[in-house]
């Protein structure tokens, strides 16, 4: 699965600091070789202690982890989708990711000026968001006297019609479609086909100071701000600066700064979530894998993260979960321990499923 995550935000706020943090992650770049870099989008490796652990079962030296794509998306201003900054330019990066974090600037720092001079989180959400919401006007008002002419000889487009006028009033409204889920026609395929940005999920990152970092009441007004979307906490520019430590010690730094977890696994969780996805491992002696499906996927579904044609081919999986696997200290054992399953094409994928596809193709 190709997961991709846009950063956007104003000018200013710390999207490249952040971006250049989780992807020159030196740590994980020395774990896993594969972290390619390119200017402004950055592959990562998604950390996963329980693929060391199979590697140490299975005595092999190869692990692949689940990745996630990040693209730091620059030109969003006031008016971009009118023309203005870089102009429309990164609409086309936004609509190829399949969700958004929007960084927000809540420290700070005389020295480093904000977009017009007034340092307001709220309004500076306000501002992002109403972009998304116009670009997409802008892509509806195209769309809709087409579809117009069409429904008129086929009537069949009818309903595509209905969810598109019911978008466009949303949308009228200055509202995030992300925001009106319900409201939206259950079945239609207009919202993928049209890839609106505002339908997209957002994750909020709020940059802050090191003593909002550790401030619950101060956080907690700002995930106020957007609730219920998911709220997440970053010094960008201090968590950068910790990238040349060792992982102990950084993870020690972090936690004295009341973060628990670096803004990339904090990322990374709040993107399955939003995104309704889980992982399944695959362990051998050749190597240890961790794969990204959706969540609830069958396991003909979870094969298809493989290969399309274990899919096609699907006959079992061979499932053992994680912990009964490292408990009972090899596969064989676990199976006379009674804790390795066979299961049919109807079942579904747990997130600690280690698994064997069998296949016919
Ligand atoms: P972008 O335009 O959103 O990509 O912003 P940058 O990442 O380039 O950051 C703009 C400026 O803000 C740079 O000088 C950064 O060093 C600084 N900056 C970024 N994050 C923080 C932060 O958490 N605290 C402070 N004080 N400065 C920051």
């Amino acid at each position: 699965m190709n997961l991709s995550i846009g950063i956007v935000g104003l000018p200013n706020v710390g999207k490249s600091t952040l971006f250049n943090g989780l992807t020159n992650d030196h740590v994980l770049a020395a774990n896993y070789p594969f972290a390619t870099i390119e200017p402004n989008t950055g592959i990562v490796p998604i950390p996963d202690d329980r693929l060391s652990h199979l590697a140490k079962i299975y005595n092999t030296e190869k692990i692949i982890p689940a990745s996630m794509k990040f693209v730091d998306i620059a030109g969003l201003v006031a008016g971009a989708s009118q023309g203005e900054g870089l102009g429309n330019q990164f609409l086309a990066h936004i609509r190829s990711c399949q969700a958004i974090c929007q960084v927000v600037r809540a420290f700070s720092d005389a020295n480093v000026t904000h977009v017009d001079n007034l340092h307001s989180p709220s309004r500076d959400i306000e501002i992002v968001n109403t972009e998304l919401v116009l670009a997409d006007l802008h892509t509806i008002e195209r769309h809709l006297p087409k579809l117009q002419k069409e429904a008129k000889s086929n009537p069949k487009l009818n309903p595509q019609l209905e969810a598109l006028q019911k978008i466009k009033t949303i949308l009228g409204n200055g509202e995030l479609l992300s925001k009106n889920q319900d409201q939206l026609v259950a079945g239609s395929n207009i919202l993928t086909k049209l890839q609106l940005l505002s339908a997209k999920p957002v994750i909020y990152m709020f940059n802050v100071d090191e003593e909002t970092l550790a401030n619950t009441s101060k956080k907690d007004a700002l995930s106020g701000l957007v609730a219920p979307s998911i709220a997440l906490f970053v010094n960008a520019k201090l968590e950068s600066e910790l990238l040349e430590l060792d992982e102990n010690d950084r993870q020690e730094l972090l936690l004295s700064y009341g973060q628990d977890q670096s803004s990339l696994v904090q990322l990374i969780h709040a993107a399955y979530d939003v995104l309704n996805l889980q992982s399944y491992l695959t362990a051998g002696p050749k190597e240890v894998r961790a794969w990204t499906i959706a969540k609830n996927s069958t396991a003909p579904q979870a094969a298809a993260a493989i290969h399309t044609d274990f899919e096609k081919g699907f006959i079992a999986a061979e499932v053992v979960s994680y912990k009964d696997l490292v408990s009972a200290g090899s596969k064989t054992a676990a199976k006379e321990a009674g804790k390795v399953r066979t299961e049919g094409k109807n079942y579904i994928m747990q997130p600690d499923d280690v698994v064997e596809f069998r296949f016919n193709v």
